[in-house]
């Protein structure tokens, strides 16, 4: 027998939703969170796969999230659009909030979504690649848990807090770059745990705030950003931009609310878009000098960032997404014993 299922995204995306419908999320959450893991799953991205979907019972099954929220849209003339996800996942907010960021970008320029009180666990390139769809730029933000210090500093502080950036592109695939601002994800740092490994220098600091690579020190202390000085300032601007200034959680508070870092996150998230076009003021038509730029980087032999992700996912639509015996196993160990099935 072969050991990996070679599955279709139709069919995946099927069998996640009805994990997570007979979890207990209503349909509407299950098709919109059931999309966004399999297209994780889809593009290679492990990390934000099929292994989520039991985080996302967990995290209803310690009641820290509302699996019938209804997203509230609150939208005016302005350049702020607003939902309100009650306590339930991030996905089906964003669906509610897009075409309203799209259609207020188009209009003004400029303009965000802002997006309150959701649970959260996925990656951020799905926001901005739908955006460069539309031919927008954007960016998009949220924290974290707090176990990031801040560099200096002793205590965890910061989270691993995402950043991502789309750009519209002519063809198949926007410019897109989507990564944690810490050093290194906790997960990575539990798996050099696993395998008795030292962790590289510059990753981690025990609880007394002195450098260490020994993995459960570093566990009980708190990661670093990356890039030093220059990575620990941009999740601070996460915290003020994604978490103070849009009237929701910090990191610290979404870990006090939590109470533990083994479930999908609460706090709210930032998305802002532009409109090439009408920033560019008839100054050149600001895709074509974009490519320039991205093509001669290429053009040096340097990788871009997502390639990798694009290629998966061309892979993925050509021959089937492709799991392991043991993911399709866990598959159905969710699929039968719904919550009582959570580790
Ligand atoms: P990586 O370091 O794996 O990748 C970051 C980005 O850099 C990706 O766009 C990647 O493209 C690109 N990249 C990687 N290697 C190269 C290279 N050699 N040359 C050019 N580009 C490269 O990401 P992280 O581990 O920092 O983050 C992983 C995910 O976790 C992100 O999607 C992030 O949003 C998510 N996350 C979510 C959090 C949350 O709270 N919701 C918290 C923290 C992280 P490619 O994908 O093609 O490899």
């Amino acid at each position: 027998m072969s050991d990996v299922t070679v599955i279709g995204v139709d069919e995946l995306t099927a069998l996640v939703a009805g994990i997570l419908a007979n979890a207990g999320f209503g349909p509407d959450h299950a098709g919109a969170i059931a999309r966004t893991i399999v297209a994780g799953e889809r593009d290679a991205c492990k990390s934000h796969g099929v292994y989520r979907i039991e985080g996302c019972l967990r995290t209803l099954k310690m009641g820290k999230t509302v699996p019938d929220a209804v997203p509230v849209l609150h939208r005016d003339d302005s350049a702020v659009v607003r939902v309100e996800a009650g306590g339930g996942f991030a996905n089906l907010a964003l669906e509610t909030g897009l075409p309203a960021l799209v259609e207020r970008t188009r209009a003004l320029g400029v303009a965000a979504l802002v997006i309150n009180d959701c649970t959260h666990f996925a990656a951020l390139w799905p926001e901005v690649e739908a955006l460069a769809g539309h031919g927008l730029a954007s960016i998009a933000m949220c924290p974290s848990y707090a176990t990031v210090a801040p560099v200096g500093g002793s205590q965890p502080l910061l989270g691993t807090n995402p950043f991502a950036f789309g750009w519209p592109r002519p063809g198949e695939f926007p410019y897109v770059f989507d990564f944690a601002t810490s050093v290194a994800a906790r997960g990575e740092i539990e798996l050099y745990r696993r395998a008795g490994k030292q962790l590289p220098e510059g990753w981690a600091i025990d609880r007394d705030g002195n450098p260490t690579t020994d993995p459960a020190q570093a566990l009980d202390g708190a990661m670093l950003p990356f890039g030093g000085h220059k990575g620990s300032a941009i999740s601070t601007m996460i915290e003020l931009l994604a978490g103070a200034m849009i009237g929701d959680f910090t990191s610290p508070q979404a870990l006090e609310f939590l109470g533990t870092t083994t479930i999908a996150l609460r706090h709210g998230e930032l998305i802002i878009a532009f409109d090439p076009a009408r920033l560019s003021g008839g100054r050149g038509d600001p895709l074509v000098r974009g490519e320039l730029l991205i093509e001669a980087i290429a053009g040096q032999g340097a990788r871009l960032p997502s390639q990798r992700r694009f290629a998966a996912r061309r892979q993925s639509l050509a021959d089937g997404i492709r799991l392991t015996a043991e993911e399709m196993a866990e598959l159905s160990r969710l699929r039968q014993g719904g919550l009582d099935a959570v580790r």
